[in-house]
């Protein structure tokens, strides 16, 4: 700030002095002229005087002598007389006092002075001519001598003088007045410096500070020794200023972060700035959570997440897994990318999952694996394990291409485990709520589906089948003499044997396969998808025969065993609805039953009509 204000100054200065200069240079040469004209004048006055008293006196013979005389006079370096054509006509002598040059014609036509000045570097010359005219004044009358008219030029005298000395003297003055002024003007600079010095000092501080404080950092500045009132109570207003504005900024980021436990970063970003991004998510969480409120079903909840972690988080290879422990169960809820490089077996037994196990989080770390189970070496991995109940854990597990992406993650990761956070309660109660559906659905001792579940269900299945052009084999199984298993043993065992048969039917028939209790022993399971009428009857065969295989544990070491019969019959080929098939395979079953048991029976027509119903 200093130096800029010296510099306008010096700037002030320098054009200051070339004006003044200009101005004196100009001056000086008009008073030059001046002068010297007038100089000119006198000369000419005092020869035409001469001459006048010469030509009264009749000595004209001792004019040259008188002329020359006067030319020897300091600084005139000619001099000499011209006569007008009108005394050349009156005295003759044509050749005598012509002029010289054209200063000298022009005066003698216009019988007004002229000039013309000669400057070179090292001189300055004046060439001038001053014609005298016919006059009666002073007691003169020139038309004493001369024939003309008053008024009349009657000649001139010429003159050639070096003006050099009195331009010499004015230009010493005009020399001075630069050097003066620029003297002037480094006097103003030091004193102007002098007094401004504490305002300026002060003021290149405040501009300091002020430039950090925008950057962040709120900071005072300290007292100078002198004793400027004003300046004092600027720099305490100053940092009374900076404190509040620290102070405050610094409670709100506390605050702010405590909301949604992000990390303090690095000292040196600005504490505004980093409020205003918190400020930023946390209205993007408070959206998050009332939109999530209103979600209908987990999917939803999870679709609303994994958006969340591309849009906001950029974040593009992700899954989420849920362990239900109740059933030892680990599933993949959703992918997004490429995601899924964990090994399978961990979805039988999820305790393999460090994630799961620890019930931390499990990054990708340097040299050596962090979790023996992730199977893409050339990629990294951010394992987090949120409970959302208790069975019920979720597993996200981000995958990232480079480690500088794992990086970028790490500093993100607290503010994306709020978002689940915020997710996990709403998780929750629909996990909750598809349980409470499903225990509606549920047959207590077997927990295969009831005969609620296949009323609802076939609302469903029926069309879907249709539409994709499927085939449902629907297998009516009833177990053999299970009164007497009651009888026998009790009913503890009576129930143990149905658990056994739903064990068999679980193991016999495929995920998409749908197994429910439709009365006391018996089971309808629904084949779905089933290719043809023989591979629905090898499935049934096959269960005839685990279940004719099984021992059943009874007591003290007794085995039992026990048979089943079925009645099989295919949609849509039997009938055109699944209550139609249903009937079929019963009617079948029927015909198992009365041919002996243990038996698997195919529908068909006749038998109808050789169905004994009482
Ligand atoms: P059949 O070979 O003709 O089928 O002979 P069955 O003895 O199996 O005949 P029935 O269908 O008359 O007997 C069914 C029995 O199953 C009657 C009932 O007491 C028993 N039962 C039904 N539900 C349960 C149950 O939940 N637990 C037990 N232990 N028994 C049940
Ligand atoms: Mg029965
Ligand atoms: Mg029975």
């Amino acid at each position: 700030m200093r130096k800029k204000f010296t510099f306008q100054y010096l700037l002030i200065g320098v054009v200051l002095t070339i004006l003044v200069t200009t101005l004196s240079l100009y001056n000086l040469r008009n008073t030059n002229l001046k002068s010297s004209i007038q100089n000119a004048q006198v000369i000419a006055n005092v020869v035409k005087s001469g001459l006048t008293s010469h030509m009264i006196n009749g000595n004209m013979n001792q004019v040259d002598t008188f002329i020359n005389s006067v030319a020897s006079m300091k600084n005139i370096e000619e001099l000499w007389l011209i006569r007008s054509d009108l005394v050349k006509k009156q005295f003759g002598k044509e050749e005598l006092r012509k002029p010289k040059d054209e200063i000298d014609v022009k005066a003698i036509k216009t019988g007004e002075l002229q000039y013309e000045l000669n400057e070179s570097f090292t001189k300055t010359s004046m060439r001038v001519t001053v014609p005298y005219t016919s006059i009666l004044e002073n007691g003169i009358d020139c038309n004493k001598c001369h024939n003309v008219e008053y008024g009349d030029t009657l000649g001139a005298v010429s003159l050639k003088m070096d003006i050099s000395d009195i331009k010499q003297v004015g230009l010493e003055i005009t020399y001075l007045t630069p050097v003066l002024i620029l003297i002037s003007i480094f006097i103003i600079i030091v004193l102007a410096r002098k007094n401004s010095e504490h305002y300026i000092l002060v003021l290149d501080k405040l501009a300091k500070n002020i430039k950090l404080a925008i950057a962040g950092r709120f900071k005072e500045v300290p007292h100078e020794s002198s004793k400027n009132n004003e300046m004092d109570a600027l720099i305490d207003d100053y940092n009374k200023l900076m404190s509040t504005f620290r102070d405050t900024s610094l409670d709100i980021e506390r605050r702010l972060q405590g909301f949604i436990g992000q990390k303090a970063n690095s000292s040196h970003i600005n504490p505004l700035e980093k409020s205003k991004d918190i400020i930023k998510n946390l209205s993007n969480l408070y959206q998050f959570k009332k939109e999530i409120e209103l979600d209908n079903t987990k999917n939803e909840i999870y679709e609303r997440l994994a958006q969340v972690f591309k849009n906001q988080f950029g974040i593009k290879n992700f899954a989420f897994f849920e362990i239900d422990y109740s059933k030892n169960k680990m599933s993949i809820e959703k992918t997004v990318g490429n995601s899924l490089y964990c090994k399978h077996n961990i979805s039988e037994e999820p305790e393999l999952c460090r994630c799961a196990r620890t019930k931390n989080d499990v990054v990708s770390v340097d040299y050596h694996d962090s979790c023996p189970y992730f199977q893409k070496d050339d990629k990294f991995h951010y394992c987090l394990n949120v409970e959302i109940s208790k069975n019920v854990y979720l597993i996200i597990n981000f995958i990232c291409d480079s480690k500088i992406q794992l990086e970028e993650l790490k500093d993100k990761i607290s503010f994306v485990k709020s978002y689940i956070n915020e997710a996990a309660p709403s998780i929750e109660v629909k996990i909750s709520m598809n349980a409470l559906q499903e225990s509606a659905f549920e047959d207590g001792l077997t927990g295969l589906y009831n005969r609620k579940f296949l009323d609802e269900h076939t609302k469903k299945l029926v069309p879907q089948t249709r539409r994709e052009n499927l085939n449902i084999g629907v297998l009516l199984l009833d177990m053999d003499h299970f009164k007497a298993v009651n009888d026998e043993y009790g009913h503890d065992i009576g129930d143990k044997v149905l658990k056994e048969l739903a064990r068999i039917l679980n193991e016999s028939v495929r995920e998409s396969d749908l197994i429910i209790r439709y009365g006391g022993e018996e089971f309808i399971v629904l084949l779905v998808g089933v290719n043809s009428e023989e591979d629905a009857l090898n499935v049934a065969k096959k269960i005839a025969k685990k279940v004719r295989e099984n021992e059943i544990d009874v007591y003290a070491g007794n085995k039992l065993k026990k048979t089943v019969s079925i009645g099989l019959s295919m949609f849509p080929q039997d009938s055109t609805s699944l209550e139609g098939v249903i009937k079929n395979a019963d009617i079948a079953l029927y015909e198992a039953k009365n041919s002996g048991r243990d038996k698997v029976v195919r529908f068909h027509e006749s038998q109808i009509t050789s169905v004994d119903l009482f």
